[in-house]
C-alpha cells in the first residue's frame, strides 16, 4: 500500500543531477572522501525537555546536498530553523513507528516546506503502513495542500529503497506497536584512479578514464588493452548507518547492525530502570551496548533519553554513558544539534596516500 498525492508526480531523478561534470565517476572524486554526517536533532524520549526535542535524525549525503531525515517529533522543524539545514533539502523521511514523539512533527515540517515558495523536490516518506492513512486525515481535516509531490510507502522488512549508491533496508524491532529499525548502505566505490599513471601510459582522456575507474578492460585506440583495476587503488568500502528505535534487545536489531560504521540505538533508560523498559518495550544503555557489541559495530551512539535522567535524579545520563561504554567502549551519547561525521573506515590511511 502507498500513496502519493499533492503537486506533480515524477521528480527528478535522485542520483547525481547536479553534477556537472559528464561523467559522474570521475566526477565524483571530490566528495568521495567527505564524510556522510549525522546531526541529532532530538534525543528525547516521549516528551521534549529544555535541552532535548523529541526523536528525530538528519543523515546528509554531500554528494547530493540532499538531508534524509529519521523520525520527526513534533517540533522538528524549528530544530532545523535552529542548525544549519534547510528543511527544503529533505528528499526522504523514514519514520520508525507511529507513536506522536516520532511523527507528531511531520505534518508542520510538510506544510511549512510548501509555503516557503521555494522549488521544492519531491519527498519520498517511508513507514509502517498506517502513516498514509494518518497524513491524508490530517492534511483532509486541516484542508493543507502541498505544493510538492510527496509519495508515502508503506515498509515492510527487507529492502525499502536502492538506487546506484545507498540501499535502506529495514527490520521490525519489538516495541508496543509495529517498530522498524533502519539501515543505510553505501555501495563499494572502485579505489583513487591514478590520472598521473594514465597520462604516463598515454591514454587519452575522456570517457576512457571513467571506464578504466570503473575497473573495466579497456581496448585504447592504438590496440592496448588496459585494465582499469590496474590503475585503482584499494576499494573504497561503503559506510552504513542503522537507527533502531523503538525497542527492547532484541535480535533482530543484532542482525540489522552487523559490522555497522554507525549503531544509532535508543537508550531510554538506565541499567537500573531495566524492569520499566521490559515493562515499556524500550531499551536500557546496557542493552544498546550489547546491541552494538553482538553485532561487532565500529561506533554506538545512544540517543531517546528519559527526561527523568534530570537534575535531582541520583542517576544522570553520564552514568548512562559509563553503563554501556563498561561493555561497549565506542560508545557516544547523542545530543541536539550534535552532529557526527560518519568517515570511511580507511579514511586516515586515504588521507595519507
Ligand atoms: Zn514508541
Amino acid at each position: 500500500m502507498h500513496g502519493q498525492w499533492g503537486g506533480e508526480s515524477g521528480g527528478r531523478g535522485a542520483v547525481g543531477a547536479a553534477l556537472p561534470c559528464q561523467d559522474r565517476r570521475v566526477a565524483t572524486k571530490f566528495w568521495e572522501y567527505l564524510a556522510l554526517q549525522l546531526t541529532f536533532l532530538g534525543t528525547s524520549s516521549g516528551v521534549p525537555t529544555r535541552s532535548r526535542n523529541v526523536s528525530s535524525v538528519a543523515l546528509r549525503l554531500p554528494q547530493r546536498a540532499e538531508v534524509w531525515l529519521f523520525d520527526c517529533g513534533e517540533g522538528t522543524q524549528h530544530q532545523f530553523l535552529r542548525s544549519e539545514f534547510k528543511a527544503s533539502q529533505i528528499r526522504r523521511i523514514f519514520i520508525t513507528h507511529m507513536h506522536g514523539d516520532h511523527i507528531f512533527g511531520l505534518m508542520g515540517l510538510l506544510a511549512s516546506c510548501g509555503l516557503a515558495g521555494n522549488p521544492q523536490q519531491r519527498v519520498d516518506i517511508y513507514g509502517p503502513p498506517p502513516l498514509n492513512d494518518y497524513l491524508q486525515a490530517c492534511r483532509r481535516y486541516s484542508q493543507t495542500h502541498f505544493s510538492f509531490p510527496i509519495k508515502v510507502h508503506a515498509v515492510q522488512p527487507g529492502v525499502v529503497y536502492r538506487d546506484d549508491e545507498f540501499t535502506v533496508s529495514c527490520t521490525q524491532l519489538e516495541h508496543r506497536v509495529p517498530a522498524f529499525g533502519y539501515r543505510v548502505d553505501e555501495v563499494d566505490r572502485p579505489g583513487r584512479f591514478d590520472v598521473k599513471r594514465a597520462q604516463a601510459l598515454g591514454i587519452p582522456s575522456g570517457p576512457l578514464y571513467g571506464r578504466l575507474k570503473n575497473g573495466e578492460v579497456v581496448t585504447l585506440p592504438d590496440g592496448r588493452r588496459i585494465n582499469g583495476a590496474d590503475l585503482c587503488g584499494p576499494t573504497l568500502k561503503g559506510r552504513s548507518v542503522v537507527y533502531c528505535t523503538d525497542t527492547v534487545f532484541c535480535e533482530a536489531a543484532v542482525e540489522l547492525s552487523h559490522r555497522a560504521s554507525v549503531l544509532i540505538h535508543e537508550a531510554t533508560f538506565a541499567h537500573q530502570d531495566a524492569e520499566m523498559a521490559y515493562q515499556r518495550l524500550h531499551s536500557t544503555s546496557t542493552m544498546a551496548a550489547q546491541v552494538a557489541l553482538a553485532a561487532q559495530v565500529r561506533q554506538l551512539i545512544m540517543t531517546h533519553f528519559s527526561p527523568r535522567y534530570a537534575p535531582g535524579n541520583p542517576i544522570q545520563l553520564e552514568d548512562l554513558l559509563a553503563e554501556a561504554r563498561a561493555i561497549f567502549p565506542k560508545t557516544l551519547m547523542a545530543r541536539d544539534f550534535w552532529t557526527y561525521d560518519v568517515e570511511r573506515q580507511d579514511a586516515a590511511s586515504l588521507v595519507a596516500s
